[in-house]
């Protein structure tokens, strides 16, 4: 390593918060070591935000340092753990100190909301390039997967689906209205880690929608061997999303555009989320049930029913069946 990187690292990304559980070995050595606390089980995952892929070039690096942490949150979110440690692997085309204190401002502000550590990382020089490996804890034994949904199980969604997409199209538009909430929603993800967590117990099945809520919820119809019917008047949707269909005639739309980064859960149906809707920041909707016939129905008011089982190969570029 580099005397640069060196005082990169020092500079930007070596924090010490008052609150969060401190690891065994922090910044600064090989490998950082952290102590798993008896009766938690660790969980693990990584995203990697790419330029000109998963972001625009030339980004608000405010907004990246907090949407690179925000997507990897959104994993935890849906098994249900609560955040606890991350990594950090930055590529960085040059040191620009104005960008790179932008950036850990974005990544700290959110880290700090859940009282996370940053312990450890790598920093190289290439194409920009951003990963973040996060870590939280489950009570052991416990934890939300794709795989438990059975014939009954409601299906809800978190907040409302759809407006990132519009504003990942608002921002290839060069849109720069910060108040424009579907911009907002994509730029700045909230992810819902105070949902996963109450949602540990009460629910049969979780992901969070990354990749949109067809593609998403057919992973669990897929993990659970299940298949389902979501009535289409029931989605949640935002005044500026329902507008965007209707001016493009296409009411499919909600369905395929990813990047909301809320939680889509099954429910079984003797479960009683009334006391969690009172106590969330944000609203839950059921749209939908399981059912034993497989795939995705969509059921629209005047009783057409689609079917919808296609999601975005990325490698591919292109809609690929699932089943
Ligand atoms: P090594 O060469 O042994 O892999 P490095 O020289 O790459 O170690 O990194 C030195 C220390 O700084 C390590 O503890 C590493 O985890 C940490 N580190 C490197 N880059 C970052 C980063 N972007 N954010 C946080 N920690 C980092
Ligand atoms: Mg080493």
């Amino acid at each position: 390593m580099s005397s640069s990187e060196f005082s990169v690292i020092d500079e930007f990304f070596t924090r010490n918060f008052s609150q969060g559980l401190s690891p065994a070995l922090g910044i600064g050595d090989d490998c950082a070591v952290l102590d798993v606390p008896k009766g938690k089980q660790l969980a693990v995952s990584t995203d990697t935000l790419l330029e000109g892929v998963h972001f625009l070039p030339n980004s608000d690096p405010q907004l990246l340092g907090h949407k690179v942490l925000a997507v990897n949150l959104s994993d935890l979110a849906a098994v249900g753990a609560t955040p606890v440690w991350a990594s950090l692997a930055i590529t960085l085309p040059v040191i620009d100190k104005v960008w790179l204190s932008k950036f850990s401002q974005g990544f700290f502000e959110l880290a700090e909301k859940y009282a996370l550590q940053l312990v450890g990382g790598d920093t190289t020089c290439g194409p920009l390039s951003i990963t973040v490996t996060i870590m939280g804890l489950l009570p052991q034994g416990m934890r939300l997967t794709r795989a438990g949904a059975r014939p009954g199980d409601s299906i809800y969604v978190s907040n409302t689906v759809g407006n990132a997409g519009l504003g990942l199209e608002k921002a290839k538009a060069a849109c720069t209205d910060i108040v424009d909430e579907a911009l907002v929603a994509y730029l700045s993800p909230n992810p819902r880690i105070e949902l996963g967590c109450k949602l540990l117990g009460l629910a049969s099945s979780c992901i969070d929608i990354s990749d949109g809520l067809s593609a998403d919820l057919n992973h669990i119809l897929k993990a659970s061997g299940v298949g389902a019917t979501v009535s289409h008047e029931s989605l949640p949707l935002t005044q500026a999303v329902r507008k965007h269909m209707a001016q493009d005639a296409d009411w499919l739309w909600p369905y395929s555009t990813g990047d909301d980064y809320e939680l889509c859960f099954t429910v079984p149906l003797d479960v009683n989320l009334d006391g969690l809707k009172g106590e969330l920041g944000e609203s839950i909707t059921k749209i939908g049930v399981i059912e034993e016939e497989k795939g995705l129905r969509i059921q629209t008011k005047d009783g057409e029913q689609i079917i919808l089982n296609k999601g975005y190969d990325h490698f591919n570029d292109k809609w690929n069946a699932y089943i």
